[in-house]
């Protein structure tokens, strides 16, 4: 007995003089939100996407004394404090300053025909009387239930851009984004967040509307109505990276252009103050349910969900346009730790859809499933082999996350478990 107690101690010993890298300056301790099981290593995408290499210091999201995260913290302002009332009124304000009445667009809405963006587009249109141009980003790849809600959308009485960026330059893009940052939607959210107010600057539309705040970064305060300036500019492209790669080398060793490489670069802050741009959340002005934007896509425009569940996950509205999405949410378990089911499930969580014990059960049964669907889809548009997909899956996995035991690689303080026995 005293020695197999003897053997625990020096194991204890041994496992923690073995000390593993931090990778992505992520907190070396896993900690979940007590409230909707969110962890403290998820990150908060900001104008860091443009960053040379994986490695440099990630913002994630904040957690309070009590062990609450930002965005419950946030959700509880927006059911308790927030007078939605006064809010509704401001926007009202603002539409009336904007609103033209010669038939001429007056306000952009940026969206890929998803659950959020038809709700925001059509609230606009058709509760405040505006005339809004809708401008999408184009997926990777189209989902055949994607295309039809994208076709439901702007049959519902929308004028819409579709911008489909030049297909050889985004494969390379997406290419490098996943070789050398194990994140191969870093092109498509760089060309999606800098191309509304692009679209505004060209059409002299100043005013666009996303969704909601990003609400992991807690409360956006009374004044976050509008998202800020610094986040869609920028003319330093000196210092810029696309893919891991600096400008410069994409156009000097992979034969990319600046013309090229334009629609993923952020707009010149002096244009943009040029032309007045103002980028505002419908969020902010109207409480927000992710679950409601759903219900009312379907009521409104015949929003379809998927009639299986989103592989990851046990979902079947979010995000379900693009068929190369599930390797976004693959990717960011393998170096956060967290998968598809985590983000539905936080969500709903903190929404009051579910509980936090069937959060937990879900992210359990699906959050580590391997999306095989569209595996071969996907690695035909990396123009990669399987092998090569591993190669770079097992560099980039957060060895401070994951361990291998048992002929597999299993998180080693998993939520249904968060605290391990010999802790
Ligand atoms: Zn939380």
């Amino acid at each position: 007995m005293a020695e197999n107690r003897l053997e625990d101690v020096n194991h204890q010993q041994t496992e923690q003089v073995e000390v593993v890298d931090v990778p992505y300056g992520l907190p070396r301790e896993v900690k979940y939100c007590t409230k909707c099981i969110i962890s403290n290593q998820r990150p908060l995408a900001k104008k860091s996407e443009f960053k040379h290499n994986s490695n440099s210091a990630t913002e994630t999201i904040d957690f309070d004394e009590t062990g609450v995260c930002a965005a419950c913290r946030y959700h509880e302002k927006k059911t308790n404090q927030i007078d939605w009332q006064e809010r509704e009124k401001l926007l009202w304000d603002l539409c009336d300053k904007y609103r033209k009445s010669d038939g001429s667009h007056d306000c952009i809405v940026s969206g890929s025909g998803g659950k959020d963006s038809v709700m925001v587009a059509h609230l606009l249109k058709y509760k405040y009387k505006m005339n809004p141009l809708t401008v999408t980003w184009a997926p990777h790849m189209y989902t055949e239930v994607g295309w039809r809600n994208m076709q439901h959308w702007i049959g519902a009485g929308f004028d819409n851009i579709l911008f489909h960026p030049n297909g050889k330059v985004h494969k390379l893009l997406t290419k490098l984004a996943f070789e050398n940052l194990l994140h191969p939607f870093q092109p498509f959210i760089l060309g999606q967040k800098n191309l509304a107010p692009k679209i505004a600057a060209k059409f002299d539309i100043p005013l666009v509307f996303y969704g909601e705040p990003g609400v992991d970064y807690g409360d956006p305060g009374n004044d976050g109505a509008q998202r800020k300036k610094h986040y869609h500019t920028g003319a330093d492209y000196d210092k810029m990276c696309l893919g891991g790669v600096p400008i410069k080398e994409l156009i000097e060793k992979h034969g990319a252009s600046m013309t090229d490489l334009k629609a993923y670069l952020p707009i010149d802050p002096e244009e943009y103050d040029q032309k007045g741009i103002q980028v505002h959340y419908l969020g902010w002005y109207v409480k927000w349910d992710p679950q409601e934007a759903y219900y009312y896509a379907v009521e409104h425009i015949g929003f379809e969900a998927n009639t299986e569940r989103t592989e990851g996950s046990y979902s079947k509205y979010s995000s379900i346009d693009d068929k190369s999405d599930p390797f976004h949410y693959y990717t960011q378990l393998v170096k956060f730790g967290i998968g598809r089911a985590t983000y539905d499930a936080a969500q709903e969580c903190r929404n009051n859809k579910i509980t936090r014990e069937e959060a937990v059960a879900l992210v359990k049964k699906f959050d580590q499933e391997f999306p095989k669907k569209y595996f071969q889809d996907f690695l035909d548009y990396l123009g990669i082999t399987e092998g090569r997909f591993l190669e770079c899956i097992e560099k980039f996995r957060n060895k401070n996350l994951w361990e291998f035991a048992d002929g597999t690689w299993k998180l080693k303080k998993p939520v249904w478990v968060e605290k391990r026995n010999d802790e």
